[in-house]
């Protein structure tokens, strides 16, 4: 893990407030996704599914998944004999992860509200869920029956009526998604599910094919070609965030334990080798104490090798900083899909963090627990879009729509304020369209 020295850097401001942006965001570390060219390579096959549906479908899950699918349906048997098949131990886990989102989802749930505006002038706020949702869940370098939990609790907290799940074809397995991923789908109900992964499932949820009914919006995390076939379709189809590879990013101090710090971070880098992982601190003693952990933490993991190159990217490193006060300012710019703040006062410096996906307090709250069971989304915005989205929610899945509801004498008394602002506009009909409706004169300035 490389070092990035901004001891000295001037932070101007509030490490809180606007200032944040005097800190150039270049000196940060991040990975170079190049999601232009990645955009290049899903445009074809995007397009290829508009027009061909299920073939092109089958064709390009057997050019990158290497399985030649006889259709892209999973049947309700796999579903069914997935559940039963089930380790016990990890059906009590998928049990408790559910029964946590759920706590916390149904919370976000809306209610209708109406305000008067004027007597006899009411607008309401409906929430209405989006009727039809396409959930992906990733399954090329790991499999995430999680991310099954974390995309389908919140649709169905938010009432979405249809709702379809796609995940990779894998070839282990006969060609269907990775079994706990079914199983997870059947343990939550869901019965629709498609064995496609990549670009060619967010296109089949956009344009439909002859197995799969267009959907309205498409959720959930992925590598960069679905990151960029979301970009790309977005408007055919609703998008939540550009869910890409996952971040982590560490704000500590002296009080912070090295080992679990280095483990916090090697737990992110295991996601993918492009993920990130950065410490940002003001303590050189514990900078490198972390560099000895991860030493020897790194060569005794599983996935050493993938780790490694996660944390020797450019993506990854450890940030000094003069002081805590710069390192907000420094995690702040950064936007972090996951942020853990080990500090003294750790819940007051998490009080003034303005930009990431998920913040968690403490020496007791890692990421890998938001990864599966604190109750939180684990579906959250990467590449610095933490500073103007958010992790999935059953918000995700709602619409609000105005309800305006306006008596003959509520609209007469504002007649003359729509008409001015319709001349303003250069918009006359707008005025004429409320005119038409009385006997009327401009009324006489009070
Ligand atoms: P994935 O399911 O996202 O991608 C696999 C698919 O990518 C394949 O089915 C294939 O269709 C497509 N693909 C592979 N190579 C291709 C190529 N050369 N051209 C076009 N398409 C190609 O699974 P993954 O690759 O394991 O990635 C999962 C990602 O999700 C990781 O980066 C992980 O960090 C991230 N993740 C993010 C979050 C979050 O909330 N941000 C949560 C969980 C996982």
């Amino acid at each position: 893990i490389s070092r990035i020295d901004l001891r000295g850097t001037a932070f101007s401001g509030p490490a809180s407030g606007p200032a944040d942006g005097v800190l150039d965001r270049d000196l940060l570390p991040r990975a170079e996704l190049d999601v232009e060219a990645a955009l290049e390579k899903v445009r074809p096959i995007c397009d290829d599914v508009r027009h061909r549906g299920s073939a092109a479908v089958i064709e390009y899950t057997e050019k990158f998944d290497g399985v030649r699918l006889e259709r892209t349906r999973v049947p309700a048997e796999a579903l069914g004999k997935a559940l039963e098949e089930l380790d016990p131990a990890v059906r009590a886990a998928l049990e408790e992860s559910i029964r946590r989102a759920r706590i916390v989802h149904r919370d976000q749930r809306r209610t209708d509200s109406t305000v008067q505006v004027v007597p006899g002038g009411t607008v309401t706020e409906r929430w209405v869920p989006v009727e039809r949702v396409g959930l992906y869940v990733p399954g090329g370098r790991a499999v995430y029956p999680s991310s099954v939990v974390m995309n389908v609790v919140p649709a169905q907290e938010a009432g979405v009526g249809s709702l379809a799940v796609a995940s990779p074809a894998q070839h282990a397995f006969d060609g269907l998604p990775h079994p706990t991923i079914l199983a997870a789908c059947a343990l939550l109900g869901v019965e629709e599910v498609y064995a496609v992964g990549g670009a060619q499932a967010v296109a089949m949820f956009a344009y439909g094919t002859e197995e799969c009914a267009p959907a309205q919006l498409v959720t959930g995390p992925g590598n960069i070609y679905v990151a960029a076939a979301k970009r790309l379709l977005k408007g055919v189809i609703g998008i939540d965030s550009e869910a890409g590879p996952t971040e982590i990013a560490i704000l500590a101090d002296d009080t912070a334990e090295a080992a679990h710090v280095a483990a916090d971070l090697i737990s992110q880098a295991e996601h993918d080798v492009v993920a990130a992982a950065v410490l940002v601190t003001p303590s050189e003693a514990l900078a490198e104490a972390v560099e000895a952990e991860l030493k020897t933490q790194v060569p005794a993991t599983r996935h050493s090798e993938r780790i490694a190159e996660a944390l020797s990217g450019r993506q990854s490193g450890i940030v000094l900083v003069d002081s805590l006060e710069a390192g907000l300012a420094v995690v702040n710019a950064y936007a972090a899909e996951h942020l853990e703040i080990q500090t003294v006062d750790a819940a007051d410096w998490a009080a003034r963090v303005r930009n990431a996906g998920a913040v968690f307090v403490g020496p007791y709250a890692p990421v890998s627990l938001g990864d599966y069971a604190a109750g939180s989304n684990h579906v959250l915005p990467t590449g610095g879009c933490a500073c103007h989205s958010s992790g999935l929610s059953v918000q995700s899945f709602l619409r609000g729509i105005h309800v305006v509801d306006y008596t003959r004498d509520a609209l007469a008394e504002v007649t003359h304020h729509v008409v001015a602002l319709a001349e303003a506009e250069d918009l006359p009909a707008h005025g004429a369209a409320l005119k038409a409706r009385f006997e009327w004169k401009v009324p006489e300035a009070p």
